[in-house]
């Protein structure tokens, strides 16, 4: 096999599979979510049955498996995470992103490394521990080393009450020794989007530069894990091809990391096309999900692949957002800004953000929200920080065990968070949480946390098992 060959995203296959579930009758939808329930993921064919769902009973049964896997794989904790947007400087011209190359109505900007650190430690004196780092696809005069320095100066800031304990990135595909390079920079996930696996909609929707190659693209991933980085964020952009092509073509990528390195992606994410400075095509996707399907995507993918995490980011509204977190998702962005130098300088510029956002709201505020509808917010760094990745995490998470890490560690960072950052409403809120699932716990986890917590209590920070 080449380096970049893509041949298992096989478009006949995903036609013929959706051809032939086109009228599932209510037997087989219960024998797809009997078997969805047992949590082994779901085949092709399978997913196809699910797709096709409308009926408003059925629609609620689909929901209700999906609410009682996220339950039982992931508990009640939703990480938390902030983008930090380094750069809007791009060589590409990709018809939906505010960035592209030609867009003139915006303004370019690269942070340097000041304006970074700067950046930086406004998110932590939000309470934010985990970021995402995110840039165009051009890079200032260092070339790819202002990447790796960026990193380097996110891990370097402390302020008041911390630090950043893991850095993702967002970044444009890169060779395998650059890949070898990153791995070095001790990033946490590498996340990249293929944004439409439908080959056509690629070609029409990337217009120019490095982008327009989908092989490169559909490739990167594989690169990523032959040089080492075993913590992989997978998606797709929805709006620009049918989603349920989308879907299909997805798991076909997933199978495909799995049957060639043992371990397929950490996480999926959902993003839907958002209206975007100086672009028609994000303001009427040619393909627009409904809320509903929305939902559906959501719930389809925590059965199919139960024990990948979804990221639902604040593209979405609080509403979307709220319903989605019962059918599955399990890590969250907070307080988001899209524009280079946002967080710091306080503003939320249009004129410089890639996508406008569904949700606005404050870190604070977000937290008190997702604690008053009984999930709590962690900002675990657990896994990463112990070397918990990839195969070693996928060994931990398929027999349930993962739950008795990340159920302590969420209540830990969660209390830290409370006591350092929180405002007095977040803290009554939160602290009932904290009681409540004590209360529901089973008792060996229940033990850990009890642990971890009164070392949080005691003063102690960063306490995590
Ligand atoms: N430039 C790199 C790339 O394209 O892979 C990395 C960063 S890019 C800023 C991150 C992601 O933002 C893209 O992969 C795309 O899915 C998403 N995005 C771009 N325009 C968007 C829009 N109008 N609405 C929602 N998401 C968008
Ligand atoms: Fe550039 Fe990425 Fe935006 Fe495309 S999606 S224009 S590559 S920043």
């Amino acid at each position: 096999m080449s380096n970049t060959d893509s041949s298992y995203i096989n478009e006949d296959l995903i036609a013929q599979t959706l051809a032939t579930a086109a009228k599932p009758d209510s037997a087989l939808i219960n024998d797809v979510l009997s078997k969805a329930a047992e949590l082994k993921g779901l085949e092709s064919s399978e997913i196809a049955v699910l797709m096709n769902i409308s009926d408003p009973d059925q629609l609620s049964q689909l929901f209700e498996t999906a609410r009682k896997a996220k339950d039982e794989i992931y508990g009640n904790r939703l990480v938390v995470f902030a983008p930090l947007y380094i750069s809007n400087l791009c060589a590409n011209e990709c018809l939906y992103c505010a960035f592209r190359a030609s867009n003139t109505e915006i303004k370019r900007r690269a942070l340097n490394q000041e304006e970074i650190a700067a950046e930086t430690k406004s998110l932590i004196d939000q309470g934010h521990k985990r970021l995402l780092l995110v840039a165009g696809e051009s890079y200032p005069k260092e070339g790819l080393d202002y990447i790796f320095k960026s990193i380097e100066t996110v891990y370097s800031v402390k302020s008041e009450h911390g630090e950043i304990r893991r850095v993702n990135v967002n970044l444009a595909p890169l060779t395998l020794d650059e890949f070898k390079a990153l791995k070095k920079t001790n990033i946490g996930t590498y996340q990249i989007f293929q944004e439409t696996y439908h080959r056509e909609t690629y070609a029409k929707v990337h217009l120019r530069g490095k982008k327009r190659d989908y092989d490169w693209r559909v490739s990167s991933l594989d690169r990523a894990m032959q040089a080492g980085i075993d913590d992989l964020g997978i998606g797709v952009l929805f709006g620009l091809a049918d989603w349920r092509f989308e879907i299909l073509a997805l798991m076909q990528h997933i199978k495909h990391l799995e049957d060639t390195f043992g371990v397929g992606p950490h996480t999926v994410s959902v993003p839907r096309l958002e209206p975007a400075c100086g672009s028609d095509i994000a303001s009427q996707p040619p393909f627009p999900v409904s809320d509903v399907d929305f939902r559906k995507i959501v719930a389809i993918l925590r059965l199919a692949v139960p024990y990948t995490g979804i990221i639902m980011s604040t593209r979405e509204t609080a509403d979307i957002r709220r319903e989605t977190f019962a059918l599955g998702v399990s890590q969250i962005s907070a307080g988001s800004k899209t524009n280079p130098g946002g967080y710091a300088e306080g503003e939320d510029k249009f004129d410089a953000a890639q996508f406008s956002l569904g949700d606005h709201r404050p870190l604070d505020e977000v937290i008190r929200d997702v604690a008053s509808l009984g999930y709590v917010p962690s900002f675990c760094t657990g896994c990463y920080r112990l070397g918990r990745t990839g195969q070693d995490f996928m060994d931990l998470a398929k027999p349930g065990e993962i739950k008795k890490h990340c159920g302590p560690n969420a209540l830990s960072t969660f209390m830290e968070y409370l006591r350092d950052y929180a405002s007095e409403p977040t803290k009554v809120i939160g602290q009932q949480l904290i009681d409540k699932t004590l209360e529901t716990m089973e008792p060996e986890p229940k033990r850990r946390s009890e642990i971890l917590l009164d070392q949080v209590k005691n003063g102690g920070s960063d306490a995590y098992c």
